[in-house]
């Protein structure tokens, strides 16, 4: 059955939209109600003063449906990173729609990187008798267009020498960065979770909130098969995406409106990316932005992509709800 899934997304993209709930506070201040409703399983509507306007995805994942419903949909990519394929997992929207729930959650309802650290290790763990695996990871921070490694503990972010380079196979990698090695789902975990401790501090030397920031951890996956002594390479690469929301020119500091530029700059160079994989365009503009450059390998090609949309329900938050979903048909 799983192999089916996979080869469905064999060089694919898939675009899954989630609405999350309404918070308490907007339930109670009644802000204005709600202004999306899924129709379907693959159609979200957007109602406003303007009109309705419906948006088709891959699969919409309603206010109610639960991290288990989400990962449900999405760990058959655990097992493509195993097999050798690139594998990526990300999430766009603005701040506060949800994209940091999907992807690392909370103690009490974890996300897709905590249910995937421990999917990859049960996986590693049923395949033992036939592979050994070699799993090691990075995690890095990308804001203002620089490179910040979270494995490093102390941080002098001016010292920071981290290149992208891609070997003669195409492969990227970041030259500098911290590589941790890790033997269990504990392991992966713990070092995740000193990776965001990491850009806590960071952020708060440097004044700067982390939903201005990209996120990735690239999880490199070493598969040797015991029979024959093949080497399969795998990449599972999971991006907690800076928001994508306008920043007002008149109210901004010029720091606030750099930051602004770059999220735009690197969002849009990402939806150009996608969408000329997508149209199967014969030139791909990797080379526009870091994060592209970055997730060269891991898009596209045989790579296997999920991108998340993540939406507001809340009437206040209509318009960018709608750049959202707009970018959302971009890509697909
Ligand atoms: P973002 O990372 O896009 O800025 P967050 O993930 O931080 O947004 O979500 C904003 C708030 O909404 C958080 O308090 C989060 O716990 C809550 N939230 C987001 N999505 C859901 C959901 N699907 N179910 C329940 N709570 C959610
Ligand atoms: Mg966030």
């Amino acid at each position: 059955k799983y192999y089916n899934q996979v080869e469905e997304m064999k060089g694919k993209i898939r675009v899954f939209c989630r609405v999350r709930p309404m918070s308490e506070g907007e339930r109670r201040q009644e802000v204005g109600g709600e202004v999306t409703a899924v129709e379907d399983e693959f159609t979200l509507a957007v109602n406003t003063q303007r009109g309705h306007k419906s948006f088709l995805f891959d699969r919409v994942f309603q206010p109610h449906d639960d991290q288990d419903a989400v990962f449900q949909d999405t760990n058959a990519l655990i097992q493509s990173a195993l097999d050798g394929f690139n594998a990526t997992i990300m999430a766009y929207g603005q701040t506060g729609s949800g994209k940091t729930y999907t992807m690392l959650g909370t103690q009490a309802n974890p996300g897709i990187a905590p249910r995937a650290f421990q999917r990859l290790f049960q996986l590693v763990e049923g395949g033992k008798a036939r592979h050994d695996v070699y799993i090691s990871a990075y995690m890095m921070e990308l804001y203002n267009d620089k490179l910040i490694d979270l494995f490093k503990p102390v941080h002098t972010v001016e010292s920071e020498r981290l290149e992208i380079k891609r070997d003669k196979k195409g492969s990227v990698h970041v030259q500098g960065a911290t590589v941790r090695n890790v033997t269990s789902a504990r392991d992966l975990g713990q070092a995740f979770e000193e990776g965001l401790m990491n850009r806590h501090t960071a952020s708060t030397k440097m004044n700067v909130e982390s939903s201005r920031s990209h996120l990735l951890i690239v999880i490199c996956l070493n598969v040797t098969s015991k029979q024959t002594g093949n080497v399969l390479k795998g990449k599972l690469t999971l991006v907690d995406l800076a928001g994508s929301e306008r920043v007002s020119k008149s109210g901004a500091s010029a720091d606030q409106l750099r930051e602004a530029n770059s999220i735009n700059k690197s969002l849009s160079a990402l939806g150009d990316v996608i969408s000329a994989l997508s149209s199967e365009s014969s030139f791909v503009p990797y080379r526009n932005s870091k994060l592209t450059m970055l997730l060269q390998d891991s898009l596209g090609g045989n790579a296997k992509t999920l991108v998340f949309v993540n939406v507001s329900p809340a009437s206040y938050n209509a318009d960018e709800t709608l750049i959202s979903l707009m970018y959302a048909s971009r890509i697909k």
